[in-house]
Protein backbone atom coordinates (compact mmCIF):
# COMPACT_ATOMS: atom_id res chain seq x y z
CA UNK A 1 0.00 0.00 0.00
CA UNK A 2 1.24 3.57 -0.84
CA UNK A 3 1.41 6.16 2.34
CA UNK A 4 -1.40 6.53 4.89
CA UNK A 5 -2.76 9.81 4.03
CA UNK A 6 -3.08 12.66 7.18
CA UNK A 7 -6.62 13.95 6.99
CA UNK A 8 -7.86 16.87 9.18
CA UNK A 9 -10.63 16.69 11.17
CA UNK A 10 -13.16 18.69 8.46
CA UNK A 11 -16.65 17.94 7.27
CA UNK A 12 -15.03 17.30 3.99
CA UNK A 13 -12.29 15.22 4.81
CA UNK A 14 -14.49 12.98 7.54
CA UNK A 15 -16.71 12.55 4.29
CA UNK A 16 -13.50 11.10 2.16
CA UNK A 17 -12.93 9.00 5.66
CA UNK A 18 -16.44 7.97 5.17
CA UNK A 19 -16.40 7.43 1.67
CA UNK A 20 -13.20 4.73 2.29
CA UNK A 21 -14.68 3.14 5.19
CA UNK A 22 -17.87 2.76 2.82
CA UNK A 23 -15.87 0.60 0.78
CA UNK A 24 -14.00 -1.34 2.62
CA UNK A 25 -10.83 0.41 3.78
CA UNK A 26 -9.35 1.09 6.87
CA UNK A 27 -9.07 4.60 8.26
CA UNK A 28 -7.10 6.18 11.88
CA UNK A 29 -9.29 7.72 13.92
CA UNK A 30 -9.63 10.18 16.66
CA UNK A 31 -12.07 9.11 19.55
CA UNK A 32 -12.70 10.58 23.24
CA UNK A 33 -10.22 7.46 24.29
CA UNK A 34 -7.28 6.48 22.34
CA UNK A 35 -7.13 6.67 18.50
CA UNK A 36 -8.87 3.26 16.82
CA UNK A 37 -8.69 1.60 13.79
CA UNK A 38 -11.62 1.95 12.06
CA UNK A 39 -13.65 -0.60 9.41
CA UNK A 40 -17.29 -1.25 8.25
CA UNK A 41 -18.06 -3.43 10.52
CA UNK A 42 -20.76 -5.56 8.66
CA UNK A 43 -17.93 -6.15 6.34
CA UNK A 44 -15.77 -9.16 7.01
CA UNK A 45 -13.16 -8.58 4.45
CA UNK A 46 -12.79 -4.71 5.80
CA UNK A 47 -13.02 -5.94 9.34
CA UNK A 48 -10.17 -8.39 7.79
CA UNK A 49 -7.87 -6.06 7.07
CA UNK A 50 -7.93 -4.46 10.54
CA UNK A 51 -6.26 -7.96 12.36
CA UNK A 52 -4.01 -7.55 9.29
CA UNK A 53 -3.02 -4.06 10.41
CA UNK A 54 -2.72 -4.47 13.73
CA UNK A 55 -1.31 -8.04 14.01
CA UNK A 56 -4.00 -8.80 16.33
CA UNK A 57 -4.91 -12.70 17.46
CA UNK A 58 -7.97 -13.51 14.97
CA UNK A 59 -9.95 -14.10 18.30
CA UNK A 60 -9.79 -10.88 20.28
CA UNK A 61 -12.83 -9.13 19.34
CA UNK A 62 -13.88 -5.85 17.82
CA UNK A 63 -16.08 -3.00 19.82
CA UNK A 64 -18.70 -2.31 16.89
CA UNK A 65 -19.36 1.73 17.65
CA UNK A 66 -22.62 3.54 16.59
CA UNK A 67 -24.34 6.67 15.80
CA UNK A 68 -27.81 5.77 17.29
CA UNK A 69 -29.33 4.03 20.06
CA UNK A 70 -31.99 2.25 17.67
CA UNK A 71 -28.67 0.64 16.40
CA UNK A 72 -28.64 -1.29 19.30
CA UNK A 73 -31.27 -3.53 18.23
CA UNK A 74 -29.89 -4.53 14.57
CA UNK A 75 -26.68 -5.74 16.50
CA UNK A 76 -27.69 -7.71 19.33
CA UNK A 77 -30.61 -9.45 20.98
CA UNK A 78 -31.93 -10.03 24.47
CA UNK A 79 -30.52 -6.44 25.82
CA UNK A 80 -31.59 -5.77 29.45
CA UNK A 81 -33.49 -2.55 30.76
CA UNK A 82 -29.91 -1.76 32.27
CA UNK A 83 -28.40 -1.47 29.30
CA UNK A 84 -30.49 1.36 28.03
CA UNK A 85 -30.52 2.99 31.37
CA UNK A 86 -26.58 2.71 31.27
CA UNK A 87 -26.68 4.28 27.85
CA UNK A 88 -29.01 6.98 28.77
CA UNK A 89 -26.32 7.81 31.38
CA UNK A 90 -22.90 7.09 30.08
CA UNK A 91 -23.95 6.98 26.05
CA UNK A 92 -22.46 8.96 23.78
CA UNK A 93 -19.32 8.04 25.68
CA UNK A 94 -16.67 5.83 26.78
CA UNK A 95 -18.57 2.46 28.17
CA UNK A 96 -18.66 -0.85 25.77
CA UNK A 97 -21.36 -3.20 26.52
CA UNK A 98 -22.01 -6.75 25.34
CA UNK A 99 -24.54 -8.84 24.20
CA UNK A 100 -25.48 -11.45 22.58
CA UNK A 101 -24.98 -10.66 18.83
CA UNK A 102 -27.44 -10.92 15.92
CA UNK A 103 -26.56 -12.41 12.37
CA UNK A 104 -25.55 -9.64 11.01
CA UNK A 105 -22.60 -9.10 12.64
CA UNK A 106 -20.13 -11.18 11.52
CA UNK A 107 -17.99 -13.46 13.32
CA UNK A 108 -14.59 -11.96 11.99
CA UNK A 109 -15.74 -8.65 14.27
CA UNK A 110 -16.55 -10.82 16.99
CA UNK A 111 -13.89 -12.89 17.27
CA UNK A 112 -15.84 -15.66 16.61
CA UNK A 113 -17.89 -15.00 19.92
CA UNK A 114 -21.90 -14.75 19.90
CA UNK A 115 -21.66 -11.72 21.69
CA UNK A 116 -20.98 -8.38 20.79
CA UNK A 117 -19.62 -5.03 22.84
CA UNK A 118 -21.60 -1.70 21.69
CA UNK A 119 -20.04 1.51 22.40
CA UNK A 120 -21.95 5.11 21.27
CA UNK A 121 -18.69 7.33 20.87
CA UNK A 122 -18.92 11.06 21.82
CA UNK A 123 -16.12 12.44 20.13
CA UNK A 124 -17.69 14.84 17.32
CA UNK A 125 -15.40 13.85 14.00
CA UNK A 126 -16.02 9.45 15.27
CA UNK A 127 -19.93 10.33 15.80
CA UNK A 128 -19.87 12.13 12.13
CA UNK A 129 -17.90 9.43 10.44
CA UNK A 130 -20.45 6.96 11.29
CA UNK A 131 -23.71 8.81 10.62
CA UNK A 132 -22.31 8.94 7.38
CA UNK A 133 -21.06 5.66 6.77
CA UNK A 134 -22.16 2.51 8.94
CA UNK A 135 -21.61 1.14 12.57
CA UNK A 136 -17.59 0.90 12.64
CA UNK A 137 -16.05 -1.43 14.06
CA UNK A 138 -12.75 -0.18 15.96
CA UNK A 139 -10.00 -1.68 18.11
CA UNK A 140 -7.04 0.49 19.31
CA UNK A 141 -4.89 1.99 16.11
CA UNK A 142 -1.57 0.42 17.66
CA UNK A 143 0.33 -2.62 16.72
CA UNK A 144 -0.99 -5.61 19.02
CA UNK A 145 0.91 -5.28 21.89
CA UNK A 146 1.85 -1.94 21.76
CA UNK A 147 0.82 1.10 23.94
CA UNK A 148 -2.40 2.83 22.31
CA UNK A 149 -2.49 5.80 20.60
CA UNK A 150 -3.83 9.10 21.71
CA UNK A 151 -2.39 11.23 18.87
CA UNK A 152 -2.35 11.25 15.55
CA UNK A 153 1.82 11.26 15.23
CA UNK A 154 1.49 7.77 17.22
CA UNK A 155 -1.12 5.99 14.72
CA UNK A 156 1.47 7.34 12.17
CA UNK A 157 4.32 5.63 13.71
CA UNK A 158 2.75 2.44 13.90
CA UNK A 159 0.04 2.33 10.52
CA UNK A 160 1.89 4.13 7.97
CA UNK A 161 1.93 2.15 4.65
CA UNK A 162 -0.56 -0.43 6.68
CA UNK A 163 -3.71 1.69 6.03
CA UNK A 164 -5.34 3.94 3.81
CA UNK A 165 -5.77 7.21 6.30
CA UNK A 166 -5.64 9.05 9.47
CA UNK A 167 -8.25 11.73 10.67
CA UNK A 168 -5.56 13.99 13.09
CA UNK A 169 -8.25 14.97 15.38
CA UNK A 170 -5.80 16.16 17.99
CA UNK A 171 -5.17 14.85 21.95
CA UNK A 172 -7.85 12.09 22.88
CA UNK A 173 -9.48 13.84 25.57
CA UNK A 174 -9.28 10.12 28.25
CA UNK A 175 -6.54 8.61 27.13
CA UNK A 176 -7.56 5.29 28.40
CA UNK A 177 -9.92 2.96 25.97
CA UNK A 178 -13.35 2.43 27.08
CA UNK A 179 -15.00 0.33 30.21
CA UNK A 180 -16.01 -2.76 29.35
CA UNK A 181 -19.16 -4.55 30.79
CA UNK A 182 -21.04 -7.44 30.78
CA UNK A 183 -24.35 -8.60 32.08
CA UNK A 184 -24.77 -10.85 35.07
CA UNK A 185 -28.18 -10.67 35.17
CA UNK A 186 -30.86 -7.87 34.79
CA UNK A 187 -29.32 -5.98 37.71
CA UNK A 188 -25.31 -7.27 38.36
CA UNK A 189 -22.73 -6.43 35.43
CA UNK A 190 -19.06 -7.19 35.46
CA UNK A 191 -16.16 -4.72 34.36
CA UNK A 192 -14.01 -6.70 31.90
CA UNK A 193 -11.91 -3.82 31.19
CA UNK A 194 -12.00 -0.55 33.80
CA UNK A 195 -11.93 2.33 32.09
CA UNK A 196 -13.24 6.28 32.72
CA UNK A 197 -16.42 5.06 33.37
CA UNK A 198 -15.70 4.11 36.72
CA UNK A 199 -16.95 1.07 38.82
CA UNK A 200 -18.05 3.85 41.67
CA UNK A 201 -20.42 5.72 38.86
CA UNK A 202 -21.50 2.06 37.67
CA UNK A 203 -22.54 1.14 41.62
CA UNK A 204 -25.03 4.09 40.91
CA UNK A 205 -27.36 2.22 38.83
CA UNK A 206 -26.88 -1.56 39.35
CA UNK A 207 -27.27 -3.65 42.35
CA UNK A 208 -24.30 -5.28 42.34
CA UNK A 209 -20.97 -4.09 40.26
CA UNK A 210 -18.80 -7.40 40.45
CA UNK A 211 -14.43 -6.22 39.22
CA UNK A 212 -13.64 -9.51 37.45
CA UNK A 213 -10.43 -11.06 39.00
CA UNK A 214 -8.50 -10.63 35.71
CA UNK A 215 -8.34 -7.14 35.80
CA UNK A 216 -5.81 -7.08 39.09
CA UNK A 217 -4.50 -10.51 38.75
CA UNK A 218 -2.52 -12.69 35.36
CA UNK A 219 -5.50 -14.72 33.91
CA UNK A 220 -5.52 -18.30 36.60
CA UNK A 221 -4.24 -21.38 34.21
CA UNK A 222 -7.56 -23.28 32.59
CA UNK A 223 -9.73 -20.70 33.23
CA UNK A 224 -11.57 -19.44 29.68
CA UNK A 225 -10.97 -15.65 29.38
CA UNK A 226 -14.16 -13.72 29.85
CA UNK A 227 -13.36 -10.94 27.26
CA UNK A 228 -10.37 -12.20 25.08
CA UNK A 229 -8.30 -9.31 25.76
CA UNK A 230 -7.48 -10.43 28.94
CA UNK A 231 -5.31 -12.95 27.72
CA UNK A 232 -3.07 -11.12 25.83
CA UNK A 233 -0.02 -8.82 26.92
CA UNK A 234 -0.91 -5.43 25.86
CA UNK A 235 0.11 -1.58 26.08
CA UNK A 236 3.77 -2.62 26.31
CA UNK A 237 6.56 0.16 24.78
CA UNK A 238 9.97 -1.83 23.77
CA UNK A 239 11.88 -0.95 27.58
CA UNK A 240 10.99 -3.02 30.29
CA UNK A 241 8.31 -1.63 32.35
CA UNK A 242 8.32 -1.98 36.41
CA UNK A 243 5.68 -1.20 38.74
CA UNK A 244 6.81 0.01 42.12
CA UNK A 245 3.77 0.47 44.44
CA UNK A 246 4.58 2.42 47.08
CA UNK A 247 5.17 5.84 49.00
CA UNK A 248 7.61 8.57 47.15
CA UNK A 249 10.48 7.90 49.47
CA UNK A 250 10.17 3.99 48.86
CA UNK A 251 10.01 4.53 45.66
CA UNK A 252 13.24 6.59 45.82
CA UNK A 253 15.00 4.17 48.05
CA UNK A 254 14.34 1.44 45.56
CA UNK A 255 15.23 3.12 42.59
CA UNK A 256 17.97 4.36 44.00
CA UNK A 257 19.83 0.82 44.59
CA UNK A 258 18.34 -0.36 41.41
CA UNK A 259 18.82 2.12 38.13
CA UNK A 260 21.68 2.65 35.78
CA UNK A 261 21.86 5.84 32.90
CA UNK A 262 19.22 3.92 30.52
CA UNK A 263 16.56 3.79 33.45
CA UNK A 264 13.83 6.57 33.37
CA UNK A 265 11.44 6.97 36.27
CA UNK A 266 7.59 7.62 35.56
CA UNK A 267 6.27 9.33 38.58
CA UNK A 268 3.49 11.83 40.24
CA UNK A 269 3.72 15.74 39.03
CA UNK A 270 3.98 16.29 43.24
CA UNK A 271 6.47 13.82 43.68
CA UNK A 272 10.03 15.95 43.79
CA UNK A 273 12.21 13.90 40.76
CA UNK A 274 15.26 15.42 41.68
CA UNK A 275 15.61 12.89 44.44
CA UNK A 276 15.94 10.22 41.94
CA UNK A 277 19.69 9.27 40.15
CA UNK A 278 18.42 8.72 37.23
CA UNK A 279 16.11 10.57 33.94
CA UNK A 280 12.40 11.31 34.91
CA UNK A 281 8.66 12.22 33.70
CA UNK A 282 5.64 12.65 35.47
CA UNK A 283 2.75 11.61 34.27
CA UNK A 284 -0.18 13.15 36.62
CA UNK A 285 -1.19 13.86 39.79
CA UNK A 286 -4.60 12.06 39.66
CA UNK A 287 -6.40 8.99 38.12
CA UNK A 288 -7.78 10.92 34.91
CA UNK A 289 -4.84 13.00 34.51
CA UNK A 290 -2.53 9.39 34.58
CA UNK A 291 -4.95 8.07 31.73
CA UNK A 292 -4.53 10.79 30.03
CA UNK A 293 -0.82 10.80 29.66
CA UNK A 294 0.07 7.37 30.69
CA UNK A 295 0.24 5.92 26.80
CA UNK A 296 1.67 8.75 25.05
CA UNK A 297 4.47 8.76 28.09
CA UNK A 298 5.58 5.33 27.26
CA UNK A 299 6.39 6.14 23.99
CA UNK A 300 8.30 8.92 24.70
CA UNK A 301 9.97 7.30 27.00
CA UNK A 302 10.60 4.34 24.06
CA UNK A 303 11.89 7.15 21.30
CA UNK A 304 15.02 8.08 24.07
CA UNK A 305 15.92 4.56 24.04
CA UNK A 306 15.21 3.66 27.49
CA UNK A 307 16.15 0.17 28.59
CA UNK A 308 14.20 -0.05 31.75
CA UNK A 309 11.53 2.02 33.41
CA UNK A 310 10.17 2.21 37.12
CA UNK A 311 6.56 3.49 37.07
CA UNK A 312 4.99 4.67 40.23
CA UNK A 313 2.04 2.82 40.74
CA UNK A 314 -1.06 4.83 40.33
CA UNK A 315 -4.02 4.31 42.94
CA UNK A 316 -6.18 1.72 42.32
CA UNK A 317 -9.53 3.61 42.73
CA UNK A 318 -11.85 5.54 40.37
CA UNK A 319 -10.24 6.20 36.83
CA UNK A 320 -6.48 5.19 38.69
CA UNK A 321 -7.96 1.70 38.37
CA UNK A 322 -7.43 1.56 35.01
CA UNK A 323 -4.70 2.92 34.24
CA UNK A 324 -3.16 0.31 36.87
CA UNK A 325 -4.55 -2.61 34.70
CA UNK A 326 -2.84 -0.97 32.18
CA UNK A 327 0.38 -0.73 33.61
CA UNK A 328 -0.10 -3.93 35.56
CA UNK A 329 -0.50 -5.62 31.41
CA UNK A 330 2.44 -3.33 30.48
CA UNK A 331 4.49 -4.85 33.19
CA UNK A 332 3.39 -8.41 32.42
CA UNK A 333 2.41 -8.23 36.09
CA UNK A 334 5.31 -7.44 37.55
CA UNK A 335 4.78 -5.53 40.80
CA UNK A 336 7.63 -4.47 43.18
CA UNK A 337 5.95 -3.74 46.59
CA UNK A 338 8.13 -1.00 48.64
P1 LIG B 1 -9.53 -2.84 21.82
O1 LIG B 1 -10.27 -3.07 20.56
O2 LIG B 1 -8.06 -2.91 21.65
O3 LIG B 1 -10.01 -1.65 22.57
O4 LIG B 1 -9.96 -4.09 22.69
C1 LIG B 1 -11.32 -4.38 22.85
C2 LIG B 1 -11.47 -5.39 23.96
O5 LIG B 1 -12.85 -5.47 24.33
C3 LIG B 1 -11.08 -6.79 23.54
O6 LIG B 1 -9.73 -7.04 23.83
C4 LIG B 1 -11.99 -7.68 24.32
O7 LIG B 1 -11.32 -8.19 25.44
C5 LIG B 1 -13.16 -6.78 24.71
N1 LIG B 1 -14.34 -7.22 23.99
C6 LIG B 1 -14.83 -6.74 22.83
N2 LIG B 1 -15.91 -7.45 22.42
C7 LIG B 1 -16.11 -8.39 23.35
C8 LIG B 1 -17.04 -9.47 23.50
N3 LIG B 1 -17.99 -9.69 22.61
N4 LIG B 1 -16.92 -10.26 24.59
C9 LIG B 1 -15.96 -10.06 25.50
N5 LIG B 1 -15.04 -9.08 25.42
C10 LIG B 1 -15.10 -8.25 24.35
MG1 LIG C 1 -6.15 -2.25 22.16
Amino acid sequence: MENTSLLSDSIEDIQKAAELILGGSVVGIPTETVYGLGADALNPMAVKKIFAAKGRPADNPLIVHIYSIDQVQILGHDIPDLFYTLAEKFWPGPLTMIVPKNDIVPLETSGGLETVGIRMPSHPVMRELIRLSKPVAAPSANRSGYPSPTKAEHVINDMNGKISAVIDGGECRYGVESTVISFENENTIRILRPGSVTKEMLSEYADDVIVDKAILNALEEGRTAPSPGMKYKHYSPKADVILIDGDYPDFCRYVINNSDDSTYCLIYDSDNGKQLPCHYMTYGSDGSEQAHNIFARLREIDNLHAKKVYVRSPEKDGVGLAVYNRLLRAAGFEVIKV
